[in-house]
């Protein structure tokens, strides 16, 4: 539910923004044209008006806030090794030998691979673990 937070935050400042600024204008409308009787006209051009504004200027806090969270995603997805590749490796002795994937010589993870293609189980080297979005096995 909270996983990618900043993703689902930037749709939600814009519908805020959307919501906000329609529902303003739509304040503005109504409480001239149909409420009886209107309001000063003065004051609902300052409920629209002052409504777009504020609905603009709060999703854009709203976005920036989420745009933070997203580059700080990225960040942490470069920076920070996968931890269940890390456990892995305390876990268990490291076991040698060729990848199945590239066919490189090195430390090698037992591996579940699940894909358009099925599922199938491989002994892989931490580069093709990592591409290939496997789990342990
Ligand atoms: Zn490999």
């Amino acid at each position: 539910m909270y996983k990618h937070i900043g993703k689902k935050l930037k749709v939600l400042a814009e519908v805020w923004c959307v919501l906000g600024v329609l529902g303003s204008i739509a304040a503005g409308v109504l409480l001239y044209f149909v409420k009886k009787p209107p309001m000063d006209l003065l004051y609902c051009i300052l409920i629209a008006v002052g409504g777009v504004i504020l609905s603009i200027l709060s999703s854009w806090g709203i976005y920036a806030l989420s745009e933070i969270h997203v580059k700080l995603e990225k960040l942490e997805d470069k920076l920070i090794p996968k931890p269940n590749y890390m456990s892995y490796l305390e876990d268990k002795q490291a076991m040698r030998g060729q990848c199945e994937i590239c066919g490189k010589t090195t430390d090698l993870i037992s591996a579940k691979i699940v894909d358009s293609l099925g599922t199938r189980y491989r002994k892989v080297c931490k580069e093709c673990f990592a591409a290939n979005g496997c789990e342990e096995k």
